[in-house]
């Protein structure tokens, strides 16, 4: 009993068109008209699936399958579908679209689950458009934070404003959605994004946990002036603050972090950005993560140290805003125990490792059991076009999702 690799295939490929960029890459921001298509295309294959399919308020795709034993608490598989700017094919959507596999598979095979299954493709996870993520599924947990729904994108469209254009109205009295107790675990596979498989030369692994981000957006102020015309001596250069700090996180997450430590500045916004104009104003955010919570707090008070004295150094105003922050949340072990039990059957001889990014099942982790289960990609190149997940790698990664929701499902 295995699941079909050709109609996962064909999926996957048919999925990649919508918001497709270049040859290989895809672009569906979150509620957009991309978004909304991926989302219309793939509730049909819940459908075919023997899912009964409805989209949230949140924007969630949600498809359910009645157990034969409606009373147990029930099994949730899931990802995304949703993607960064300039994401590729394979992020989030070898989870979600394999979870339906998984579905049909049993649906092919006669099998029918004592617990009542259901498949989401959790709406946000990215969090590019509106700079926070995995939002569909902290709807259904009950964790969306005051005002979140005003929050802009670069357009000045607001995420509420972005929902009603998707086609839904979010209601938070109906947040939470679950409680605790209703869901007996919940499972997602996703690419590595990473090169630790690739590294050890396996398919696929086993989740440990998934290290926790801090996502903090600092704002430096200084005073704008003519670049031909102030004294190197009287100038307040935001950008320059910007820079000494980045460089200067960045050594301290390099020398002082664990093997685990990562910490990264992506994205910055100069004010009034204009190569004669010494920069007034700079805002960028950052990000560091770890599974180990102490060397994370540790070096995040550190960090802070470094942003007050460079902004003192540079005479500029500083604004500390602290968009995310979560903790490393550890599979259960119980999930793990079957999976590598099923891993043995199967000879996949799975490593256990880390997450570094976060998914979905972090939020999930707060009101169920959890387990994830890696694929190995290319270089572990990801949010990149040229991100790429072997097929063969992916159906073993499906194969043991199989196999692992099976034993569970059947209570
Ligand atoms: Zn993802």
């Amino acid at each position: 009993m295995s699941i079909n690799r050709e109609r996962l295939k064909q999926h996957l490929e048919e999925l990649a068109e919508i918001g497709k960029i270049g040859e290989t890459g895809v672009c569906r921001l979150a509620h957009s008209k991309e978004d909304r298509q991926a989302v219309e295309i793939v509730k049909g294959w819940m459908e075919d699936a023997g899912l009964t399919a409805r989209i949230d308020g949140f924007g969630n795709l949600i498809g359910r399958l009645e157990g034969s034993e409606p009373e147990l608490p029930i099994l949730i598989l899931g990802s995304h579908i949703d993607s960064q700017p300039y994401g590729g094919r394979f992020d989030g959507t070898a989870g979600a679209l394999g979870a339906i596999e998984v579905v049909h598979s049993m649906k092919e095979n006669g099998i029918t689950p004592a617990r009542t299954i259901e498949v989401i493709c959790f709406s946000d996870e990215e969090g590019s458009r509106f700079n926070k993520g995995i939002f569909g599924v902290r709807g259904l947990a009950g964790m969306i934070e005051e005002g979140e729904l005003e929050r802009k994108d670069k357009q000045g469209m607001t995420r509420r404003e972005a929902l009603k254009e998707f086609g839904v109205e979010p209601d938070l009295s109906k947040s939470p959605v679950y409680q605790k107790g209703d869901i007996a675990a919940f499972l997602e596979l996703h690419i590595e994004q990473g090169p630790v498989l690739e590294n050890v030369n396996k398919p696929v692994g086993i989740v440990s946990g998934i290290s926790g981000p801090i996502w903090l957006t600092v704002t430096l102020e200084g005073f704008a002036g003519h670049a031909g015309s102030v004294p190197m001596k009287m100038r307040q250069d935001a950008l320059l603050g910007a820079s000494d700090i980045i460089t200067k996180f960045d050594r301290l997450v390099k020398t002082e972090g664990t093997d685990t430590t990562v910490g990264t500045v992506g994205s910055m916004q100069v004010f009034p950005n204009s190569r004669n104009i010494i920069a007034e104003k700079v805002e960028f955010t950052v990000d560091l993560r770890d599974i180990d919570l102490e060397a994370r707090t540790r070096l995040e008070e550190k960090l802070y140290k470094i942003i007050e004295e460079s902004a003192a150094e540079y005479k500029l105003k500083v604004d500390i805003k602290e968009d995310t922050r979560s903790e490393p949340r550890y599979c259960a072990d119980w999930i793990k125990a079957i999976m590598k039990e099923e891993d043995g059957k199967l000879g996949l001889d799975s490593p256990t490792l880390m997450s570094g990014p976060f998914h979905d099942a972090l939020i999930m982790s707060y009101i169920s059991d959890y387990g994830m289960i890696f694929v190995r990609c290319e270089k572990g190149i990801s949010h990149n076009p040229l991100e790429f997940a072997e097929m063969d790698d992916i159906e073993k990664g499906v194969q043991l999702l199989y196999k692992t929701a099976l034993r569970i499902a059947q209570g």
